[in-house]
């Protein structure tokens, strides 16, 4: 059994005198008409972290798959320690020692730990190996690596950060001495975050290569040793992380200069719009996922949740928008005016009737129906608009595909065309899509759940600058996301979640992301915390 330390690499990132630990030459990949990869090289010195960053469709993931043998380079070759590496399928690429981290887990959740590690790993099933020896193993990478979780623990018990360790020992338990990463902060909080980066030094320390996909430039800064810059398909630099800037590396990625701030002037709050009190959701199972959250939030302000995922934001964005599943109790108030937890108010108007806008944190299930063109998407949920309907009767196409024409422009949609099928566009256009339909009948009320995942940065700038424009027509609006970045450049007031509960309230002047990561870790009292 290969324990940390015999794996023979040198131990530093200085210069290697040897082959690259990868090296891919001309790799190429298309899918139907998209070329995904195009004429890709790459060489990543062993010992090192290497990111590689790119707008999202950039093809960062199809590269990763192809080099963890989940597709099959149309063209183009691969070199693992300096020799010519077929790469066919994942058992290949594990024998090649390559590790893989998924964005989402491939755990069993009822399984332990220690049973997730040895599961399918070549000694695993057939020979039985010894469960102490493989205990013994894994205590040791566990030690070596300051990865510790407990071996016994049910993976289903075990928080998100603690699963990804459990990946991570997967891979270093199957001898992988490359590991890639995509986008493996996503899920985690930042403390997680930076105990992750912890045990990505110690790997690297022990020679370990590391290919870190991730679009956000502060952990490729942070971390990484060399960065690759992918836009549409290609490598378009790659260099050396000490000498460049986020700046510069957020101008590669997209092509042009990017804000990586919000311009967005102070608020002036106005009337209550929203209040919310003693709101209390108890699922199908029984399970409380909201324990009496009340907020209030006014016009011409924007309210953010923090939150990691899972902690009530779903559950409340569900109800304020009028698809509340299991059990409700409390009151909703818009304008003073009382609605339910579903379904149409006393005066029979819907929540869009009542100006309530909805950009849900799916948009793939509940913002758009993705076999349905773009103009049919620009109609969902506003068919029965005046300005959609002829003679009172019928959706008046022609008008919708004007309309659509416009928004498309108004968004910059590309591709422009409201024929197209919501699906072939990339998540950020289609976000675009979602948010003309909601932002353009200037809601007093607009609920949005994570704008910009799965968003380019490109997107991403005109996204933020759409919903502060929002907020200075006077609209309310509750933003939940959980990036703290857009929190803390968006928002007018800060409500951290946990646990179905509001934790504690800040202003983003006055508070920072140790604080709020705190708080959104549940420890409420931050007084004295490091
Ligand atoms: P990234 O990881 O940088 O966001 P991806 O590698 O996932 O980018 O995607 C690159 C491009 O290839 C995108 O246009 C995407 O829609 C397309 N693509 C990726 N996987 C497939 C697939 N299995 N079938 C068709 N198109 C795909
Ligand atoms: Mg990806």
């Amino acid at each position: 059994m290969a324990s940390a330390t015999d794996t023979g690499r040198q131990a530093t990132a200085a210069p290697a005198a040897g082959p690259p630990a990868i090296e891919l030459r001309g790799i190429s990949k298309s899918f139907g008409a998209v070329q995904a990869n195009r004429d890709i090289s790459i060489r990543v010195r062993p010992g090192t972290i290497h990111g590689i960053v790119g707008e999202n469709g950039a093809g960062k993931s199809t590269l990763m798959s192809i080099l963890y043998g989940f597709y099959r380079a149309d063209a183009g070759e691969i070199l693992i320690d300096g020799r010519p590496t077929e790469i066919p399928d994942s058992q290949a690429a594990i024998r090649a020692g390559i590790g893989m981290v998924f964005q989402h887990f491939k755990l069993v959740p009822n399984f332990s730990v220690l049973e997730n590690v040895i599961l399918g790993a070549e000694d695993g099933a057939l020979l039985r190996p010894s469960l102490a020896k493989a205990r013994k193993t894994l205590a040791d990478l566990a030690r070596d690596y300051d990865l510790d979780v407990d071996p016994e623990a049910l993976v289903e018990e075990l928080s998100v950060g603690h699963q990804q360790r459990v990946e991570i020992l997967k891979a270093l338990y199957r001898h992988a001495d490359i590991l890639i990463l995509d986008e493996p902060t996503g899920v985690l909080t930042p403390d997680e975050a930076d105990h992750l980066f912890r045990i990505l030094r110690g790997l690297k320390a022990q020679g370990k290569t590391i290919l870190l996909i991730t679009h956000k430039l502060r952990e490729i800064m942070e971390i990484t040793d060399e960065v690759s810059v992918m836009r549409r398909g290609e490598i378009v630099a790659t260099v050396t992380t000490a000498k460049t800037s986020p700046e510069q590396l957020a101008e590669l990625m997209v092509g042009r200069k990017v804000l990586l701030h919000v311009p967005k002037g102070s608020a002036h709050p106005g009337r209550e719009v929203l209040r919310i009190e003693d709101l209390r959701v108890t699922d199908a199972q029984g399970v409380a996922r909201l324990k009496g959250v009340s907020l209030t939030i006014r016009a011409g302000e924007i309210l953010g949740i923090a939150g990691v995922a899972g902690n009530g934001q779903s559950e409340l964005l569900q109800v304020l928008g009028g698809f509340a599943r299991g059990r409700v109790s409390g009151t909703i108030a818009v304008d003073g005016q009382q609605i339910p937890a579903a379904g149409k108010g006393a005066t029979g108007q819907t929540r869009r009737q009542i100006g309530i806008a909805h950009v849900p944190e799916d948009r793939h299930h509940l913002g758009l129906i993705l076999d349905f063109t773009a103009w049919e998407n620009v109609a969902f949920g506003y068919q029965a608009a005046p300005d959609y309907q002829a003679h009172g009767l019928f959706m008046d196409n022609d008008a919708i595909l004007r309309d659509t024409r416009g928004k498309m422009d108004r968004f910059d949609v590309r591709p422009p065309d409201p024929m197209l099928p919501a699906k072939s566009f990339s998540g950020g256009n289609q976000q675009k899509i979602v948010l003309a339909r909601e932002i353009e009948r200037n809601p007093v009320l607009l609920l949005v759940g994570q704008p910009t995942r799965g968003v380019d940065i490109g997107a991403i700038e005109f996204i933020h600058r759409r919903i502060v424009a929002l907020r200075d027509a006077g609209a309310a609006v509750l933003l939940v996301s959980v990036e703290l970045d857009e929190i803390l450049s968006l928002s007018d007031r800060i409500a951290v979640m946990f646990d179905g509960q509001i934790m504690g309230e800040r202003l983003p002047a006055e508070t920072n992301e140790r604080e709020l990561g705190l708080l959104m870790a549940g420890v409420a009292s931050t007084a004295g915390a490091a």
